[in-house]
């Protein structure tokens, strides 16, 4: 790793690390005690609730994980929400670089404990949605990212990550199946919506497997699901109209009961919409990627 880099990620370290502390510190934090005749402390962190924390402790699952990951010594890898580790000192086994963002402090200082001597693990404390993934380019070779991700801000991590698509090759995630079935689904059915477009053309979506909650503890009340997303480096269909894009999407989907005609009304005529060969009386939940693109592709400017 270039020193830029290691400066860079070494003071993002320092400021979020600081400023997780802070925050922290105000925060009540409790541990589980040993016997009293002990006189020390396990250092076993409550899960928290508010961080999503639901640690992975089944190793078939884990195994299956690093499985579908087929890992390369020569890997740069970023781990989201590495928690206890569970997953973490299997990456760092397998390759090249390893950051991790984290945050949780405390966990953050337990990992630290546990591997912090070792050159190629980087621990960054800080709130993902807040992270800059810039700071983690590396000239030679874009990362790849891994992470059991905390459930009440997948989608927010998702929609973050993909403005940093041309860094990375590609992204495992453990989510709730809900998102996954989202994730992946196709025109016409119940799960199709704003994130599945989004996400379906910005990358290759494949469902890789089921988990029941029984593998973690705490156990989740939902089911999960893990997921591989490839973005494209050649997108099978390009919008030139990105902001558009998003716009239209948006729209449709809030508004995703009405037909085109009224829905998406304040952009685009019904003789545009027949011009594309798209029935103004479809639905947005009926429309396929490509034929967003090609709405966005027409509008140009919207305001
Ligand atoms: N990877 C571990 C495992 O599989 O056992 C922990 C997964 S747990 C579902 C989610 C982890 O993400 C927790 O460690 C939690 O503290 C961390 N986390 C939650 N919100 C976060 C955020 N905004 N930024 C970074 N990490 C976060």
């Amino acid at each position: 790793m270039s020193s830029i880099i290691s400066h860079a990620i070494g003071s993002a370290y320092q400021i979020s690390y600081n400023h997780c502390m802070k925050h922290q510190m105000m925060l009540s934090y409790h541990h589980k005690k040993c016997h009293p005749n002990e006189g020390k402390l396990l250092n076993e962190p409550i899960p928290k609730k508010r961080f999503g924390q639901n640690f992975l402790h089944d190793s078939t699952v884990i195994s299956k994980i690093i499985q579908v990951l087929s890992l390369k010594k020569s890997d740069y890898l970023v781990e989201i929400g590495p928690g206890q580790g569970a997953l973490t000192q299997h990456l760092l086994a397998g390759c090249q670089q390893l950051n991790v963002i984290e945050i949780d402090y405390h966990l953050a200082d337990l990992l630290k404990s546990k591997w912090g001597h070792i050159p190629n693990f980087n621990i960054i404390v800080k709130d993902v949605l807040q992270y800059d993934f810039e700071l983690l380019m590396n000239h030679q070779q874009a990362f790849r990212v891994i992470g059991n991700l905390p459930y009440n801000i997948s989608t927010p991590v998702l929609f973050h990550l993909i403005q940093s698509k041309a860094l990375i090759q590609d992204m495992h995630f453990m989510l709730q199946r809900e998102v996954v079935d989202r994730l992946t689904a196709k025109p016409g059915t119940k799960q199709y919506g704003r994130l599945t477009v989004m996400m379906q053309y910005f990358c290759q979506i494949d469902q890789l497997f089921y988990v029941s909650s029984e593998a973690f503890k705490p156990k989740p009340k939902v089911e999960s699901a893990v997921v591989r997303l490839i973005p494209y480096t050649n997108p099978p269909v390009i919008c030139h109209h990105l902001s558009v894009f998003e716009t239209i999407v948006r729209h449709g989907f809030t508004l995703r009961r009405k037909t085109l005609k009224n829905s998406l009304a304040p952009f685009i005529s019904v003789q545009k919409l027949e011009q594309l060969e798209i029935d103004p009386m479809r639905r947005s939940d009926t429309l396929t990627v490509l034929e967003w693109v090609n709405i966005a592709n027409i509008l140009k400017n919207i305001t």
